[in-house]
């Protein structure tokens, strides 16, 4: 099992880190032991003084498959939620200055948390999902999917030509405006439309 993600998919969230809107699908990639188990606590890692949250749609992959095409792709994956793809943002900044790759920042162990996974049902629009983030139940975060630069079918049929998908794979498919830091003692909620599906405390 992987985890893939996409960076900088909604043009609000690029600008407000100063990032340039890209022309293909921004990729990179969580091990399996970046996934934050339910129930699990979240500790706040010991090497970061500036971790961020980032709220995001994540697609639960259904099918193996490899250079999937757009118009095929959405039968790959049958389920979704919201995630928070935790970032260690002055990590980082370093290595984004330095031109090195961001795994430290962001796959170390338990960066990618998950909600509980709704079925994707036919009468899905995955063109109009409304999501958000509460930290201490004040809202801080709302997209909604028609603002991805990349759509999901793209972006399945992007990542495919590079890795090949695999039932169980997830995809984080990257975050709207409003990402911050949070800090022990932080409650987290995570909302599709109005069910929640993803709680945590920073401890
Ligand atoms: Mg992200």
């Amino acid at each position: 099992m992987k985890i893939i993600c996409v960076g900088r998919n909604y043009a609000d969230h690029a600008k407000e880190l100063g990032n340039e809107i890209p022309d293909e699908p921004v990729i990179f990639m969580k091990p399996k032991s970046a996934l934050l188990q339910s129930h699990t606590p979240f500790y706040y890692p010991e090497f970061t003084n500036e971790l961020h949250y980032e709220c995001e749609l994540v697609l639960r992959v259904c099918k193996n498959g490899k250079y999937i095409q757009e118009r095929h792709a959405s039968n790959y994956y049958n389920g979704i939620t919201v995630g928070i793809d935790f970032t260690a943002r002055d990590i980082q900044d370093e290595l984004k200055k330095k031109g090195l790759p961001w795994e430290k920042a962001k796959a170390f162990d338990n960066s990618a948390a998950l909600g509980k996974f709704i079925d994707i049902t036919p009468e899905f629009n995955p063109k109009n999902v409304n999501f958000c983030l509460y930290k201490n139940k004040e809202l801080v975060q709302q997209g909604n999917s028609g603002q991805m630069i990349f759509s999901f079918d793209s972006i399945v049929e992007h990542i495919s030509n590079y890795f090949s998908l695999n039932i169980g794979d997830l995809i984080f498919t990257g975050t709207p405006a409003g990402v911050g830091e949070c800090v022990v003692g932080d409650e987290l909620e995570g909302f599709i439309e109005e069910k929640k599906l993803l709680s945590l405390e920073v401890k």
